[in-house]
């Protein structure tokens, strides 16, 4: 049978020396010593040995009651089986038994350190019998406090004096946890230089950890998500969780308190699946994407927090194992919700599913080596605690790029919902205006529909008294300039209501006419006041006639209204040059109040009106009629008080726009 023997040196060169040497020592001492060495391992100069590869026999003492002597029957020694790596068998509650020989071919005795992992084990019993046949007992485990142990270390370690000869190793393992084992025999030189190699890799790897969850904490102390909390929660109990599973607990936190550090163990793995059962659906969003998946994590959450309250009960042992299993299972489920983050596209999703199917993969098996269902190795628990490392990192990142984003879409749908409340206030400004118009309608059609009215009366009157042409005439006339004004105000109501938008068909159009035009609908009292002399140049410009009407009539309309009875009004035109080119300028001066101070362009606003103390009616809808019209036209509209009292308005067209004459 062949020996097989795992080394591990600093260098290549160095492992490949001590494997040569080794096989060249066992070929001579098989060559001498067949019978005896068949299952021994030698313990030459090799820095370490390890013991997976069938050197180890195992027995599962059901009854707790066997002693080393029982072992050592015939009988017992036929039901041991070789071990095929390393010990691996799940939460079970039997004692377990290893044995172990091993040779010092050397002619000097040497010390070595047998370590047996993890941490974890409740009671190690260590029967040492040397060559001699002579029986050393040492205890080790985690219920032993630091003082006990013969070195005050992480794990459990045991000094051995290794004569030359044959030695056996039997080890009686107890445990209310899983039921793994390692065995590791060191020199103490190599043993001394991992030390402090894995406490540096502790080192870092908890450092990394520290800062991640002090920055999801200052993270959830600015933004008050949630998930910062679970998540800094997550990684702590985790943390405590492989602190307690490699022993750091019992070595510096609670050195001569094995039952407080035991019970930080047992109570860190239902904490950590609670939490991960809380965290992985919110950062997946399992509520809105997947119910099932939810509700199984839920139920998750129940069966840890039933773990947790198992531990004072004693049926943690129970349901330990059940818990770990869902976990896995859970695990199992991940492809569902990392495929919907694939597809989503975007780089940080898939980052994230890359790192977390990677944890998914090592957790897993740590998980199944745990639970016995795969054959257990060391690597699992370093590749585990490297692999959360980068999953929590990768992790962290996602979610703060996540919630970024999410930050920008509430801004933006705040920004929305601001505009669209700007939207509805000017619908409702909008609506307001409507009304006000609909009122100024009513009020301004009330006038000529008056006019009309007493006009048809006056008319069948004169029919049957008289028979005057003038004064039919006249009537007529009436009628048709209180028609036109209704007209006039429709016109401004659809202007008004068609978006603030006027139909626009441009003509040539003849000032002088349109004036004459404008007079005619002021009735008889513009007739009588409108001074309006014969001009000797042609003013034609283009424009839209019925539009430009309307501003015509309401300057000289608010002339006749806020100028005394009676009073001149003069109408004027003329061309002239400005800054923005040559003009053509239609002018009307009163004798009214003028317009007050300060108020020469906020008349021309909307709904703005004067000195209300002239007691005029009117919605202080013209002028600004008046502005939008001008300016349709390219034009302007301006005020000014006469010195001598009155307003002059004038209404200045671009000249371009004035055609051949
Ligand atoms: P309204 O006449 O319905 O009030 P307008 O927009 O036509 O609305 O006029 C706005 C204001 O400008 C009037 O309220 C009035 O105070 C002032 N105004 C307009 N034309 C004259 C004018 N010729 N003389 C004095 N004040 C005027």
């Amino acid at each position: 049978m062949e020996i097989t023997q795992r080394l591990i040196t600093n260098s290549i060169v160095g492992q490949l020396a001590n494997l040569c040497q080794c096989c060249i020592r066992l070929l001579l001492l098989s060559c001498l010593f067949f019978p005896m060495v068949v299952q021994a391992v030698s313990l030459d100069n090799v820095p370490i040995i390890t013991f997976d590869q069938g050197e180890v026999r195992v027995y599962r003492d059901e009854s707790h009651q066997l002693t080393l002597d029982d072992m050592r029957q015939a009988n017992i020694q036929a039901q041991f089986e070789p071990l095929q790596g390393n010990l691996g068998l799940g939460y079970i509650p039997d004692t377990v038994w290893l044995h172990l020989s091993l040779t010092r071919l050397n002619s000097q005795s040497s010390s070595r350190w047998l370590e047996v992992l993890p941490a974890t084990l409740d009671q190690i019993d260590l029967y040492h019998i040397d060559p001699k046949g002579q029986i050393d007992h040492r205890k080790a485990g985690d219920l032993a406090p630091q003082s006990a142990k013969e070195k005050a270390y992480r794990g459990n370690l045991f000094k051995l004096e290794f004569e030359p000869g044959q030695h056996e190793l039997y080890i009686r393992l107890k445990t209310s946890d899983s039921m793994i084992a390692i065995l590791k025999l060191w020199q103490p030189n190599a043993f001394s230089s991992h030390l402090l190699n894995s406490y540096l890799a502790f080192g870092l790897y908890y450092s990394v950890v520290i800062v991640i969850v002090f920055f999801a904490l200052i993270s959830w102390l600015i933004s008050r998500r949630p998930i910062f909390i679970v998540y800094a929660a997550y990684l702590t109990f985790i943390s405590i969780q492989w602190l307690a599973i490699n022993g750091l607990i019992a070595e510096f936190i609670f050195p001569e308190k094995p039952l407080q550090t035991n019970l930080i163990l047992v109570m860190s793995l239902p904490l950590t699946i609670i939490m991960g059962f809380i965290f992985f659906p919110m950062l997946f969003e399992y509520s809105r994407y997947h119910k099932y998946l939810h509700r199984f994590c839920q139920i998750g959450a129940l069966l840890g927090i039933a773990t947790l309250i198992s531990i004072p009960l004693g049926y943690y042992a129970y349901l330990a194992p059940l818990l770990l299993l869902i976990g896995v299972i859970s695990l199992f489920t991940a492809p569902w919700p990392m495929y919907r983050l694939w597809r989503t596209q975007e780089y940080w999703n898939r980052a994230l599913v890359l790192s977390y199917s990677l944890f998914t993969i090592l957790i897993t098996l740590n998980a199944m080596g745990t639970l016995g269902l795969i054959p257990f190795k060391e690597s699992f628990t370093y590749v585990s605690m490297a692999s959360t490392l980068i999953e929590v990192f990768v992790m962290y990142l996602v979610i703060m790029l996540h919630y970024t984003r999410m930050g920008y879409e509430h801004d933006k749908s705040l920004y929305q919902a601001a505009m669209m409340k700007k939207e509805v206030e000017f619908e409702q400004k909008h609506y307001a205006e409507q009304n006000q118009l609909l009122a100024m309608i009513t009020h301004e059609i009330r006038t000529p529909i008056a006019v009309i009215n007493a006009s048809n009366e006056s008319l069948q009157i004169i029919d049957e008294r008289t028979s005057s042409k003038k004064d039919r005439a006249l009537r007529y006339d009436r009628i048709n300039n209180a028609v036109m004004r209704i007209d006039m105000v429709m016109r401004m109501a659809i202007t008004q209501t068609e978006n603030d938008g006027f139909s626009f068909e441009e003509t040539s159009v003849d000032l002088i006419d349109l004036t004459y035009d404008v007079i005619g609908l002021g009735g008889v009292e513009a007739e009588q006041r409108v001074v309006f002399n014969d001009l000797e140049v042609n003013y034609i410009v283009s424009a839209d006639h019925d539009l430009l009407r309307v501003a015509l009539f309401n300057l000289l309309s608010n002339s006749l209204k806020y100028s005394p009875k009676g009073s001149l009004i003069h109408i004027n035109m003329q061309y002239a040059d400005s800054k923005k080119g040559p003009r053509v300028n239609w002018i009307v001066d009163d004798k009214g109040p003028g317009i007050p101070e300060g108020m020469e362009e906020k008349i021309f606003e909307k709904y703005q009106r004067g000195d209300e103390r002239n007691n005029q009616p009117g919605m202080g809808l013209g002028l600004f009629l008046v502005a939008q019209i001008t300016e349709r036209h390219k034009g302007e509209v301006t005020v000014e008080n006469i010195p001598s009292g009155g307003s002059r308005f004038c209404l200045s067209l671009p000249s371009h726009a004035v055609l051949d004459q």
